[in-house]
């Protein structure tokens, strides 16, 4: 499939699920995300299941330009190693770079070694720097607080901006950093919790009434909600994104398995 004749700005959804228990049923998927911003092609966390989806969708490994993974937490990273090696033609063909953590490569790498000479590059993500693929740009404005090393994104594109706040714990300062058209969060809890080994303290992900606020405060024209966990699911994603608009009088969707999201939508707005 070739996409050369498609102009327009894409994200499509290889899966909704987060965290553990959504991860080890599949009642929703985990292949991250597929970005088609005027042809160039980037995977965004391909967790489990990701080849799968890609497949399904009748996308082609071939055609990205690069692999982007938040941190390495099996539901961002399981299907690194099989996306490699879909990208670059069974191995035989060097292309496409992998952007992660430091700590995603040297600590507990996510990628394994004999797949690495087949990339063009692998480049680690920082917190404050700007990398660039294709002719598309993004940065990482800050490290967020969720147990490894991890990063959220605000992409540039020839006509949009988007942020992706992936996976942290809220924290005060966070909508300082992030700003766009369009803003994307990682909603995987419906009520901030804590976590049994470390009482009081929040489990690092956002949860409804962070998500609010991030809205309320980033403005976007439209926010667009993924990653959910058990609960938000039972609560179904599409409720939870409606409560989200009247409170924030912000459109918010909920993302579905397979959906794919058209950025011209923002510019009706
Ligand atoms: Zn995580």
């Amino acid at each position: 499939m070739s996409n050369e004749n498609q102009s327009n700005e894409t994200i499509t959804f290889l899966g909704t699920g987060g965290a553990r228990f959504m991860i080890i049923s599949q009642n929703l998927a985990s292949g991250g995300l597929w970005f088609n911003f005027n042809g160039t092609q980037i995977l965004m966390d391909p967790g489990p299941g990701s080849i799968v989806q890609v497949t399904k969708r009748k996308l082609n490994p071939q055609e990205l330009s690069a692999i982007i993974v938040s941190h390495r937490h099996l539901d961002h990273s399981a299907d690194v190693n099989v996306m490699t090696e879909a990208m670059t033609e069974g191995g035989f063909e060097k292309r496409g770079i992998l952007f992660c953590p430091r700590d995603a490569l040297e600590e507990d790498s996510i990628l394994h070694n004999y797949l690495r000479k087949s990339l063009l590059g692998i480049e680690y993500l920082e917190a404050g720097k700007s990398y660039t693929v294709g002719n598309v740009s993004f940065t990482t404005p800050v490290k967020h607080i969720h147990l490894v090393e991890n990063y959220g994104m605000i992409f540039k594109t020839q006509k949009h901006t988007i942020a992706y706040i992936t996976d942290t714990r809220y924290f005060k300062e966070l909508s300082d950093f992030y700003h766009g058209d369009l803003l994307m969060l990682n909603l995987t809890f419906l009520h901030p919790r804590t976590t049994p080994s470390r009482p009081g303290a929040p489990l690092d992900h956002l949860a409804m009434p962070d998500a609010e606020r991030l809205i309320k405060d980033i403005k976007p024209k439209i926010a667009l909600l993924t990653h959910f966990g058990m609960g938000v699911w039972r609560a179904k994603p599409a409720l939870v994104a409606q409560e989200l608009t009247e409170k924030t009088g912000t459109k918010v969707i909920a993302a579905e398995d397979g959906m794919t999201f058209d950025l011209a939508e923002l510019d009706k707005i």
